[in-house]
């Protein structure tokens, strides 16, 4: 019996890629090959040479279909076999195989926002909610909306092999949370890139979309991130790292703020647990900072610490990549 490959993949669109992905029947006992698409319907090339490529990245079995069908995460080359210039996976692999002797580690906490009806999952039409108080982490009908496709999503990703590591529901209404890690910067991103795909895909069956708008509502209502809690071995075993980590994201915070994220000067306000975008600072505990030393990682004198200015729609392998660089280079003396 063939199998089906659903082929995942990001497109172009600027200032925010999002995913495609087609199905691909493939004859019993062969893997996933290489694949192409029209790179003309997603704003990866003109219609007058409109091929790109498709190459398997990441396999996992598919949750959804079951049996021997897959979830193919695949990366976008031109016809020359060339990372193509969406393909921000390449330069990510580039830095983490670089900087390979820090065995630096990833865990991504994904914040995103159930929409139904063109409003925010649980919006009443025309108006507000009560004010944000009692959702985050709440239970109960006038609290919560969408934990059925949050469970179906959870047991989704477990299925699939991806390393989630918890859910939360969120300060917002409507707004939830998922984190994917600790793994490594291209591994963290691959699967964070899988898992997003998974939450769209499941979403559809309820009828709702999920969305990765930094700030899905203005005025009084939080916006969503995608805090990003890292570590090398150093820093595993010494606080100097730690600090010396924090430091170093401090010298290079205009390239970080630029990159994390579309719009990111509409979530990064100073209020609602963030640190204005214009400035840098790290503290214990400090929720209001741009960067958190968790305080088991203070007491026990190692750890990790977690990067908060990412937007939700960032693009995890330019974090990763971001963060590995700048620290790891750091860390060897020779900052980049
Ligand atoms: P918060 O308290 O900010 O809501 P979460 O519990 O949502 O934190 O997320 C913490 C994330 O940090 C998880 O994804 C977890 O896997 C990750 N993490 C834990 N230890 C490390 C570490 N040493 N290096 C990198 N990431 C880590
Ligand atoms: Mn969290
Ligand atoms: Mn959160
Ligand atoms: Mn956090």
């Amino acid at each position: 019996m063939p199998y089906r490959a659903e082929y995942i993949w990001i497109d172009g669109q600027k200032p925010t890629a999002k995913l495609r992905s087609k199905t691909k029947i493939v004859t019993e006992g062969e893997a996933p090959p290489i694949w192409g698409f029209d790179g003309s319907s997603t704003e990866q090339a003109p219609g007058s040479s409109s091929d790109c490529v498709l190459r398997p990245v990441m396999v996992k079995p598919d949750p959804i279909r079951g049996g021997s069908d897959l979830l193919v995460l695949a990366e976008v080359l031109d016809i020359e076999l060339e990372p193509h210039e969406s393909n921000t996976r390449a330069a990510c692999r580039a830095t983490a195989e670089r900087y390979a002797g820090h065995e630096p580690w990833f865990g991504i906490e994904q914040e995103y926002t159930f929409y139904k009806d063109g409003r925010p999952h649980g919006w009443p039409i025309g108006g507000f909610p009560a004010p944000q108080g009692g959702y985050y982490c709440g239970v109960g009908a006038d609290e919560i909306w969408g934990r059925d496709i949050v469970e179906a999503h959870t047991k989704a990703c477990i299925d699939a092999g991806i390393s989630i590591s918890g859910t939360n529901a969120e300060v917002m209404i409507g707004q939830w949370e998922f984190q994917v890690g600790p793994l490594g910067p291209v591994e963290a991103a691959d699967e964070l890139w899988m898992a997003r795909w998974l939450l769209y895909r499941i979403a559809e069956d309820f009828d709702v979309s999920a969305h990765l708008n930094p700030k899905p509502v203005e005025g009084d209502w939080n916006g969503a991130g995608a805090h990003t809690n890292f570590s090398t071995n150093q820093m595993r075993d010494n606080y100097e790292a730690v600090i010396a980590a924090c430091e170093a994201l401090g010298k290079k915070a205009d390239v970080h703020i630029q990159h994390y994220g579309a719009g990111i000067e509409r979530r990064l306000t100073g209020l609602h647990e963030t640190a204005p975008w214009t400035e840098y600072n790290y503290g214990v505990s400090d929720r209001g900072a741009s960067v958190r030393i968790p305080w088991q990682v203070a007491k026990e004198g190692k750890g990790y610490i977690e990067d908060r200015r990412p937007n939700a729609n960032c693009d995890p392998y330019v974090v990763t990549r971001l963060i590995t660089e700048t620290v790891c280079s750091y860390l060897d003396g020779e900052p980049i």
